[in-house]
């Protein structure tokens, strides 16, 4: 997808609001496998953050913490597939993990033993939850 396009759906989605914190005004996005990993601007690699780069607001905060962006799934590791890594995020459900799909919509995990937080990104992930 080319990036305006991305951009305009990445908003759609987020209603402008941050992805991450839900507090602030979304203004990046944030490749969750980066750019130079092949990471694309397909709207499952995609986060609407708040914040500039690599400095300040969640978009620095993943930056800064990697450890912490992986177990959150703000952050994809390679070769791992960011459709298939679900995201800790601020939703209309509250504070929950979603899986993010292409055509710009997010749909809860449902597992029966998600326990809020407990339950990291990349566990998820290895247990092909999908
Ligand atoms: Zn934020």
């Amino acid at each position: 997808m080319k990036p305006g396009l991305a951009r305009k759906k990445l908003l759609n989605r987020s209603g402008g609001r941050c992805e991450v914190c839900g507090l602030r005004p979304a203004r990046e996005a944030q490749h969750r496998k980066n750019r130079s990993q092949g990471g694309t601007w397909d709207l499952s690699n995609l986060l609407h953050v708040c914040g500039h780069g690599n400095r300040d607001g969640c978009h620095g905060l993943i930056h800064q913490n990697p450890e912490t962006a992986y177990a959150n799934g703000w952050s994809v590791r390679q070769p791992r597939n960011p459709a298939e890594m679900p995201a800790w995020l601020t939703t209309e459900h509250g504070r929950i993990y979603v899986w993010l799909h292409d055509d710009g919509t997010a749909s809860p995990v449902a597992l029966p033993e998600l326990v809020y937080g407990a339950l990291k990104a990349e566990r998820i992930y290895e247990r092909g939850a999908v």
